[in-house]
């Protein structure tokens, strides 16, 4: 499912291929990945336009068009950008396509259909109304906002880096690296940590949503050190060697070592 990391490249790559090219038509295949706006309407917001830049917001990509509205794109559990030219090679599962007057393709591809593609006005009333919290990114996110943000918070430390709406984000796999490297039980609860345990959590967070961006989210290429390339793989530890354990918390199925992240 595509996490800070994913979407972060997802923003380099629309910026590196499709910006500043006239848009001259847009293919809806499946309307339901549009929320609240019709296909006749993101046609008419969008022909003729060109995406002149783009933001990252959590899991959200805002693509900011040249009459400075916005194209937001979430890509659920499966979503992906693909930019091409002959349509012989148009991927899989394009939702949404894109096709510009220079005779290149944007797909918005997604297998499982939860998406969004929406078009908004502004930024902030949309992060509002969706209730995210601050992007784990932000560089204004420091460790005492951090700090601030989860006091009096009493949930579990995986449900509660995973919550969109305390920390923006962060899914499912890039909460078990973080509480991973951090050596702590992902249903430890936050009330119970003390503030060197908060300040690891927080500086492994950012170095490893960093490292992972430095690599574009892909996973193949993470150092050996880390969960993530053990837990579909052999899930054996890479610190002690001992076996991975599946564990359920808040209904999503996460990944731990046993021996290293005790409770
Ligand atoms: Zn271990």
């Amino acid at each position: 499912m595509p996490e800070l990391p994913d979407v972060e490249s997802f923003k380099i790559y629309l910026d590196s291929t499709s910006l500043h090219q006239q848009i001259e038509d847009v293919h809806v295949k499946s309307k339901i990945v549009l929320k609240g706006i019709s296909s006749q309407k993101l046609n008419r917001e969008l022909i003729g336009r060109e995406f002149a830049g783009s933001h990252r917001y959590g899991k959200y990509l805002f693509v900011k068009l040249d009459d400075d509205r916005w194209l937001v794109l979430h890509f659920g559990m499966t979503g992906n950008l693909v930019y091409f030219k002959n349509l012989d090679d148009k991927p899989e599962y394009d939702q949404v396509l894109f096709e510009f007057v220079n005779g290149y393709h944007l797909a918005y591809t997604m297998p499982r259909k939860l998406g969004m593609v929406t078009v908004i006005d502004e930024i902030s009333p949309f992060i509002e109304e969706k209730n995210l919290g601050p992007d784990a990114m932000d560089p204004d996110f420091d460790f005492q906002a951090f700090k601030k943000t989860l006091s009096g918070r009493r949930g579990m430390a995986k449900s509660t880096l995973m919550n969109q709406s305390i920390i923006a984000g962060i899914g499912n796999i890039y909460s078990d690296e973080i509480l991973f490297q951090s050596r702590v039980h992902p249903k430890k609860t936050i009330n119970h940590m003390d503030e060197g345990t908060l300040k690891t959590i927080y500086n492994n967070m950012r170095a490893i949503l960093q490292t992972a961006i430095d690599h574009m989210a892909d996973t193949e290429d993470f150092p050996d050190s880390y969960l993530i390339p053990h837990r579909r793989s052999d899930q054996v530890c890479p610190n002690c060697g001992g076996e991975l354990e599946n564990i359920k918390v808040s209904g999503r199925s996460g990944y731990y070592c046993p021996n290293c992240q005790k409770k």
